[in-house]
This record gives structure tokens, C-alpha cells and sequence, in this order.
């Protein structure tokens, strides 16, 4: 599956924290209608790319695009309406509300402080209210959460954490969907689940994945092209089973 056109892009990226140097003008293309993965040892700064790509850390230099826009150092607020957003670890604040409640609460988190003072508006909230609480209970259907929706969110699983984490990201209808490890913590069960939206959301919903995950049977079953990173930039890219026959992939793992 090539794809389509490129619709992130990221070039000559670095970013040093002190004296190291975690992206070192790392570059990566997302096509249209790929899942994309990207993998790499510990430390080739999987993390600081997907940071800076997503407005949580400003890049020293290089430049991201999305959607024909030079969005670099762009806050994720500003990412979601282009149709860029990520998943996020449930923060404690969000453990202590239910799961409809945060499905409910993930747009207007989006929406920054400009706009946040139109829901307090009377009339304007119930209005919003109602639509939001309609499309809250379509995606706690379709992320199989539903039955869970008046659970407080620290009392999930791992899994079902996870679920949830897509869920709010889902809220947003964004078309480029960056996930940052699906498959920590997940019992297989679950992460069968998990695939399986992923999947129809790619295939039927036609969205575009860019997924960071240490699990290489996660990876092999749902990622083309996979990206390969070490020492801050791309090593190679290509089909999963040639990327991990590659020579110097297998390299950069024994090294790190
Ligand atoms: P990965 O996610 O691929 O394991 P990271 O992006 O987390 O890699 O880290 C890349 C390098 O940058 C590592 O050497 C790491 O120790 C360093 N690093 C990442 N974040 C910070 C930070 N906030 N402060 C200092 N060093 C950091
Ligand atoms: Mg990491």
C-alpha cells in the first residue's frame, strides 16, 4: 500500500536537550491512507519526534507540514482543526471522570482560550451540550466502550485506557491520527480490539495512521510502510518484512 500524497511531512528536524542531540535532521513523509509505522532501539527519539510533530515541544530547527500547511511548533489545539491530533496518556485529572465525560470534555479542550467563553453562553451550551453528548455516545459504541461510560476513567484497564485514549481523539474527526504506543500495557484481547478499529477506521473511514510502537507483532500486522529511526534520524523505510531483514536495522537494534 504506497498510498497517497503526503500529508505530514517533517524535514531536517533536530532537537537537543543539553548536550544531547535526540533528533539530529530527522525527515519522514505520511501518505494518505497508510497505516505508518515507526519503530526504532530505545533513545532514537521516537518520543521528542512525535512531541515536536504534535505542538507538545517546539523543534531548535527543521520544519513539520501537514495538510499543505507549515505547521512547525504549531500548539495541538491549532493541529486538531487542520485535522492532526494525538493520543495522550489520560492525565490524573481525566482518571476522575467517567468516560463520557471525557469523550464530552475532548473538543472543547481543543479549542483553546479564544473560543472556550462561546460555550459559556446560555443557550449555547445546551445546544452544544446535546450534540456533543449525541456524538460522545457513537464513539463509546464504536471505540466498545459504551458499556463503560459512566465508569470513572482510572478504573479501566490498561487496555480499555488505551481505547478510551483513541476515543478522545476520535472526538475530534480528525483524518491524521498519531498513536504514541497502543500496545503498552494492552491484554491481547483488548489489543485485538483495538487493531480491529484501527483498522475499520483506515480502511472504511479512510484515516491516515502514524503509529510509534515497540511491540514489532502489533507493528508487522498492521503497519505499511514502517519507518525505521536511530540516532535522532531515519534510517530506512520500506514493507515490515523487508525492513527487518535490513542489515542495518538489525544493527541499530543490537547497538542500542
Ligand atoms: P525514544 O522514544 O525513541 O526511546 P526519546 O525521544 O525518548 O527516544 O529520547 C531520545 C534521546 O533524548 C534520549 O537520549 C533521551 O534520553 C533524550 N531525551 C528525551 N527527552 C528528554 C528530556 N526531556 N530531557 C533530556 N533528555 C531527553
Ligand atoms: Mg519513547
Amino acid at each position: 500500500n504506497a498510498g497517497g500524497d503526503a500529508i505530514l511531512s517533517v524535514s531536517g528536524l533536530q532537537k537537543a536537550f543539553g548536550g544531547v542531540q535526540a533528533l539530529s535532521g530527522m525527515d519522514l513523509e505520511v501518505r494518505r491512507g497508510t497505516v505508518t509505522g515507526l519503530i526504532g532501539p530505545n533513545g532514537a527519539g521516537k518520543s521528542t519526534l512525535f512531541n515536536c510533530m504534535s505542538g507538545v515541544i517546539p523543534p531548535d530547527s527543521g520544519e513539520v507540514h501537514a495538510f499543505g500547511r507549515n505547521i512547525t511548533g504549531w500548539p495541538s489545539h491549532r493541529l486538531a482543526p487542520l485535522g492532526v491530533v494525538r493520543t495522550f496518556q489520560l492525565s490524573r485529572e481525566l482518571g476522575r471522570l467517567t468516560c463520557l465525560e471525557n469523550l464530552m470534555l475532548a473538543p472543547l479542550a481543543q479549542l483553546g482560550e479564544r473560543l472556550l467563553p462561546i460555550f459559556l453562553q446560555p443557550g449555547a451550551v445546551a445546544r452544544e451540550e446535546r450534540a456533543l453528548y449525541a456524538k460522545a455516545c457513537e464513539v463509546l459504541e464504536f471505540a466498545r466502550l459504551a458499556d463503560l461510560r459512566d465508569e470513572y476513567a482510572e478504573n479501566l484497564s490498561g487496555g480499555q485506557k488505551k481505547l478510551l485514549e483513541l476515543a478522545r481523539a476520535l472526538m475530534l474527526d480528525c483524518e491524521l491520527i498519531l498513536l504514541d504506543e497502543p500496545g503498552a500495557g494492552v491484554n491481547p484481547a483488548l489489543m485485538k480490539t483495538l487493531e480491529e478499529i484501527i483498522i475499520t477506521l483506515n480502511r472504511d473511514q479512510g484515516r491516515t495512521f502514524l503509529i510509534v510502537e515497540h511491540d514489532m507483532d502489533i507493528i508487522a500486522r498492521l503497519c505499511d510502510p514502517v519507518i525505521v529511526m536511530t540516532e535522532g534520524r531515519k534510517l530506512t523505510e520500506g514493507p515490515f518484512d523487508l525492513v527487518r531483514r535490513d542489515p542495518t536495522v538489525i544493527e541499530a537494534y543490537l547497538g542500542g
